[in-house]
């Protein structure tokens, strides 16, 4: 865990620790099904009017840093702990091949078109939503369908609000010292994931 201790040290997802005995062997690749509602989703995400939805400005990358997280495991855990009906402080959430599909796009808090407490410093990235991958991007490399994913999603977001690459942040990036969320691996890739994003919002573009 990499938050400061305290009622906010679930942002960088304390306590949601990895299950002993859980063998099922991670999946490595993203099934055509998993790709097939990521389609969907994200078509759904287009055709949404675009002053529909929640008007933001920023969308903050972040980890679960628990490898065995779920959706419904976060859901509950954000209400259990910090009083929040709604669940998951998390707007979007992407499985790493463990107990959610390799991937897989999850809406989490979008589907309550609700703000959420993901930031220390929310001033700092100002009606910011919150896509968070499950895993641990300080111990290890993020896989490529996750990125894939991460990349497809970061690209609809943005393209929906008409905003620039350069309102995609990071945890650590927004919150500094106080957290490694979404871990230095992921750091290492952060500007490459803007270049790809920014590539695919071109060709989307130069397409129509
Ligand atoms: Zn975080």
């Amino acid at each position: 865990m990499f938050g400061a201790a305290g009622t906010l040290g679930y942002l960088a997802g304390a306590g949601l620790a990895p299950r002993i005995g859980d063998a099922r062997k991670p999946e490595r690749t993203a099934t055509d099904e998993t790709l097939g509602h990521n389609a969907r989703l994200l078509s759904d995400l287009r055709d949404l009017p675009a002053d529909a939805g929640l008007p933001y400005d920023w969308v903050v990358v972040h980890h679960t840093a628990a490898e065995s997280a779920t959706l419904e495991g976060i859901d509950r855990y954000h209400r259990n702990h910090f009083g929040d009906p709604l669940g998951a402080e998390y707007h979007f959430v992407i499985g790493n091949g463990r107990r959610e599909p390799m991937g897989r796009i999850l809406a989490a808090r979008w589907r309550h078109q609700a703000w959420a407490a993901h930031l220390f410093h929310p001033e700092r990235a100002p009606a910011s939503i919150a896509v968070c991958l499950i895993g641990n991007f300080h111990e290890r490399e993020l896989p490529a369908p996750m990125a894939n994913s991460l990349v497809e999603l970061l690209a609809t977001l943005l393209a929906r609000r008409d905003l620039p690459v350069a309102r995609i942040s990071e945890h650590r990036t927004v919150d500094r010292r106080l957290t490694a969320c979404p871990g230095r691996h992921y750091m290492g890739i952060a500007d490459d994931v803007r270049d790809r994003v920014a590539r695919k919002i071109s060709l989307a573009a130069g397409a129509m």
